[in-house]
């Protein structure tokens, strides 16, 4: 299976999960790499670790994570995947929709 570690806490990640097929953060401590400049693309250079920095609820009441860079502080969101950590998601603080 197809992994990465987690810049953060160094665990085994594997890229796929329920509910999620491009899975871009760590299950476990929520953090992620600044890798891409719009979703996907792996095309930035920063290659910063971003921390998670906080929540919101789309208007469907889908829950989003929040990142942001903390090299450059870049901000992105993304969909929680099935498995990631509820309990520190919830522990975020809630933040204005960025988009
Ligand atoms: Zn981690
Ligand atoms: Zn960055």
């Amino acid at each position: 299976m197809e992994y990465f570690i987690c810049a953060n806490c160094g665990k085994k990640v594997p890229f796929r999960s329920f509910g999620t097929r491009n899975r871009n953060h760590c299950p476990h401590c929520l953090h992620s790499l600044h890798v891409d400049r719009s979703s996907g693309d792996r095309s930035s250079k920063c290659k910063g670790l971003m921390a998670p920095y906080g929540r919101f609820n789309k208007d469907d009441g889908e829950h989003m994570l929040v990142h942001k860079c903390t090299k450059c502080g870049f901000i992105r969101w993304n969909r929680i995947a099935g498995d990631d950590d509820f309990e520190l998601f919830k522990g975020l603080n809630t933040v204005k929709d960025p988009r």
